[in-house]
């Protein structure tokens, strides 16, 4: 399932988020969105789950219009994180699953086999609030993969966690991509684009500036130039 993002425009007011962009995200890939505080990765991510309209463009999955009623096509794990406190593991769990279609007994299968490959187990009846904020960034991430989406997005997902926990959401999206899911992740690092990207778009003030495979990007530009500067 190829995702195709073209001529995609968002305004707000006078102000232009996203100005013009095109790319194309090729299916079982994974693919970096790489830009400095407010270039824009946020928002070309609300567009494609659909959660705004973009003011100019249009975005296609395999050259058609994506139908947002099919929930379990798109998994997200947004920037900003959505648990709720009070709920144990168990329960957040199954509550997002049936809001995707799923049982209780295949949230609660697939909940333990992400557990055990997180290696917490024993989290599965604690509540959220109880947890390590690398730990709720772990239940935030079975969130969004829980009813195995064919296309996941990532908002910055390594931000503020330590060595171990970063490791360990690599491997998974590394595995993810080998069994078939397109995933999009951003970041404000080219370490993490340059271990798990075959492509890439670095994004400055809404307008991508670089676009492609990452072995050509780095032939034709040098590593150096990669680096992303806040402004
Ligand atoms: P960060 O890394 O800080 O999350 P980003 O690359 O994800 O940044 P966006 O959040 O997409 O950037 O923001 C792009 C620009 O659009 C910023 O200037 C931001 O202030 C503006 N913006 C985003 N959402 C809105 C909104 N709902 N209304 C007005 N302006 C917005």
């Amino acid at each position: 399932m190829t995702l195709s993002l073209n001529q995609v425009t968002k305004h707000f007011g006078a102000h232009t988020a996203v100005d013009h962009l095109s790319l194309t995200i090729p299916e079982s890939q994974i693919f970096g969105f790489l830009g400095a505080n407010g270039a824009g990765k946020t928002t070309t991510f609300r567009m494609i789950l659909g959660l705004m309209d973009a003011s100019e463009g249009s975005i296609q999955w395999n050259n058609e219009t994506i139908d947002y009623s099919k929930s379990h096509l798109i998994g997200y794990l947004p920037e900003e994180r959505g648990l709720y406190p009070k709920l144990t593991v168990k329960d957040q769990l199954i509550y997002l699953g049936k809001l995707r279609g799923m049982s209780k007994q295949e949230v609660l299968s697939e909940l333990d086999h992400w557990l055990e490959r997180f290696r917490v187990p024993e989290y599965k009846n604690k509540k959220i609030e109880e947890l390590s904020k690398g730990n709720q960034q772990k239940i935030q991430f079975i969130s969004a993969v829980i009813h195995k989406p064919k296309l996941l997005i990532l908002d910055e997902p390594f931000s503020g966690l330590d060595p171990v926990n970063v490791e360990q959401l690599k491997q998974a999206v590394v595995n993810l991509k080998e069994n078939g899911t397109s995933i999009v992740f951003s970041s404000h690092r080219m370490e993490h684009v340059e271990e798990l990207c075959e492509h890439l778009c670095i994004l400055h003030k809404g307008k991508p500036v670089v676009h492609g495979g990452l072995k050509e990007i780095k032939r034709s530009f040098g590593k150096k130039n990669l680096v992303v500067h806040a402004d």
